[in-house]
């Protein structure tokens, strides 16, 4: 049977199949050419890939190119998302110009937020949090706007609009007779934030990299045939994505900012991250005994993903702990200590910029 990935709602698990259905490359064929590759990259986080070879190509040879994402604010930023920031934290190292789109309209559209409402949600929780995680928005080529005060990109859809049907839309996004039209409309939005990096303000045609999970894939690859469509008029080079995996929640199902048993959110105080670390599911068994003759399951243990996507960055020490799980070595509880020290840290941090990081965020629009 196959996967539908819906942008607005769908958890996706299987990567393989996606991988194999929607012809998603995996990160593992272009990885040798990435200079100083990330940890989300070497730890395959980020598995799969749209047409990397030219970010490889601009990386290895400091030519310019562009970096893209997101947001729609429609709830609290979750530690999952945190991954976001983190690659664009590394592209911005590596000279990228760095876009960033709050998708004021798509929130109407889709979650009937009015405008005000996404603004004040995404400055002060998105963008703050971007902020106090080390994003650099005071740099000329970070460029922060809203979707509806966007001439260019309003401008943009409603032209690349002409080259898509309803059909199309209907197929790649399972629209229905009952969807409103503002919302069949809002992809066509994405499509343009993702191609605007390369119109003739912002420096002309230039590969663009757009690092999103899997469930965005519906937008990479309309924007890529549409890109395609309106080469001769705009020059356009096809962008670029890649995917990675999502945070399995702290319950054991994906991470979602509308559960908040689930997720961290980067606004929890310091003691309420604690404090759901400390209830976390894990991959242990149910007696220490068994623990002991068995191993804990790391690939089932959310507390171990916690340590691999967000706190521990030296690889030997991860393995170790690895391997002291299988083979019973370890209990949960000194994981669950570890974890939620570190958790300690990286939360103190980004309270005591909170709110520097808000008035920070405010000033940028
Ligand atoms: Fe997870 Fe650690 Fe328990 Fe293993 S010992 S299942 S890694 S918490």
């Amino acid at each position: 049977m196959n996967q539908i990935i819906d942008p607005w709602g769908s958890s996706i698990i299987d990567y393989d199949k996606l991988t194999q259905q929607f012809g998603i490359r995996p990160f593992g064929e272009v990885i040798d050419d990435v200079p100083n590759p990330s940890k989300l990259m070497t730890r395959g986080i980020i598995f799969g890939q749209r047409d990397y070879k030219q970010i490889n190509d601009a990386l290895n040879n400091n030519k310019p190119f562009a970096t893209i994402t997101g947001m729609m604010p429609s709830g609290k930023m979750h530690i999952g998302h945190k991954m976001v920031v983190d690659q664009l934290k590394w592209y911005q190292k590596k000279g990228s110009d760095i876009f960033l789109s709050i998708a004021d309209m798509e929130a109407y559209a889709a979650r009937s937020i009015n405008k005000e409402e996404a603004r004040k949600l995404a400055l002060e929780e998105y963008v703050a949090n971007y902020i106090a995680l080390g994003l650099d928005v005071t740099k000329d080529n970070f460029h922060l706007y809203l979707q509806s005060e966007n001439e260019e990109i309003k401008n943009l859809a409603y032209m690349i609009g002409k080259k898509v049907t309803f059909n199309q839309m209907r197929s790649i996004y399972g629209f229905d007779n009952s969807t409103n039209v503002s919302h069949i409309y809002t992809p066509l939005l994405q499509v343009a934030d993702i191609l605007q990096p390369q119109l003739e303000k912002y420096g002309g045609p230039k590969p663009v990299i757009v690092p999103v999970g899997p469930d965005q894939d519906p937008h990479i690859r309309l924007t890529r045939d549409l890109s395609s469509k309106f080469n001769d008029e705009f020059g356009f080079i096809e962008p670029s994505a890649t995917f990675h995996r999502f945070m399995t929640g702290l319950t054991g199902e994906k991470m979602s900012s509308s559960k908040p048993k689930s997720a961290i959110y980067l606004t929890d105080s310091t003691k309420e991250a604690v404090k759901k670390v400390k209830s976390a599911k894990t991959g242990g068994r149910e007696s220490l005994k068994e623990q002991k003759e068995l191993g804990g399951q790391p690939d089932k243990c959310s507390i171990y993903e916690l340590l691999v996507y967000h706190l521990i960055d030296d690889d030997e020490k991860l393995e170790e702990i690895k391997n002291k799980c299988l083979n019973g070595e370890t209990l949960c509880g000194n994981c669950k200590q570890l974890a939620f020290e570190l958790l300690e840290d990286m939360f103190e941090e980004l309270e005591s910029k909170r709110e520097e990081s808000k008035e920070i965020a405010q000033s940028l629009l």
